[in-house]
């Protein structure tokens, strides 16, 4: 099965408009993907649209939220249900500055509805850190039953060896994200301490047509779930996973 577990909705300032719940959809099922998760900076208030839309057209999409640290470090957070990651995001919210965002200067911050409605814009600005620590949010993240993935893991800024250098002692990672610049045999050469996780490739969509070009993790599971996803990133069963 192809998965794809960081796409951005219109939440997020940077993305585009057309990322809205049926494109998002219909654009994943076109690709032939099985299972995808909705990575909004700081946010996860469009991934229920975006499940109803799913249950209505048959494809799993899996909660979760594309969190930037005090460090500057995007961690993925990827959650069994719509319960789980809204308590989640309660919790990053109670440490996410009281800044408003500027539509003209960041983008605008679109909630939809399951018809693909702009209903409203998220006040709060959403490309900024939360003040809490890479170790603070990880163990948050495993507090509410989710998987902890470090985002695009060899781009310079914003991931967690470009700002850190290093996996934090305490930080528990479920499974480490290249982008699709990026080969696994490059990863497996360049990050030698790092293979022994689990590595998927996303394609990080900011628009439709970046979906198109993300089938590059394909993994033996039974069915697309988040259990089984879990499953395959315990097992330690590399060879389940195939990237580019
Ligand atoms: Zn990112
Ligand atoms: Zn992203």
């Amino acid at each position: 099965m192809y998965i794809d577990l960081h796409i951005h909705t219109g939440a997020s300032p940077c993305a585009a408009k057309e990322m809205s719940p049926w494109n998002i959809v219909r654009m994943s099922q076109l690709e032939g993907l099985s299972l995808i998760a909705i990575t909004d900076h700081n946010t996860a208030a469009n991934a229920g649209a975006v499940m109803r839309v799913g249950d209505e057209l048959g494809l799993v999409i899996l909660p979760g939220m594309e969190v930037q640290t005090r460090e500057e470090v995007h961690l993925l957070a990827i959650f069994p249900t719509l319960e789980a990651v809204a308590a989640f995001e309660e919790f990053i919210w109670d440490h996410l500055p009281d800044i408003p965002n500027r539509p003209e200067f960041f983008g605008e911050q679109i909630l939809y509805d399951s018809q693909d409605r702009q209903v409203a814009s998220i006040e709060r600005l959403l490309l900024q850190s939360v003040m809490l620590g890479v170790e603070e949010v990880g163990a948050a993240i495993t507090a509410h039953a989710g998987l902890t993935i470090a985002a695009h893991i060899n781009r310079r800024s914003y991931s967690l060896i470009g700002q850190l250098g290093f996996v934090p002692r305490d930080l528990k990672l479920d499974a480490i994200e290249i982008d699709r610049s990026f080969s696994h045999k490059r990863f497996t050469d360049e990050y030698v301490s790092l293979r022994h996780y689990p590595v998927l490739s996303n394609s990080d969509a900011h628009q439709l047509t970046d979906i198109v070009e993300s089938h590059q993790s394909a993994v033996l599971i039974q069915e697309p779930s988040f259990l089984a996803l879990r499953e395959l990133l315990e097992s330690g069963e590399g060879h389940r996973i195939r990237l580019r």
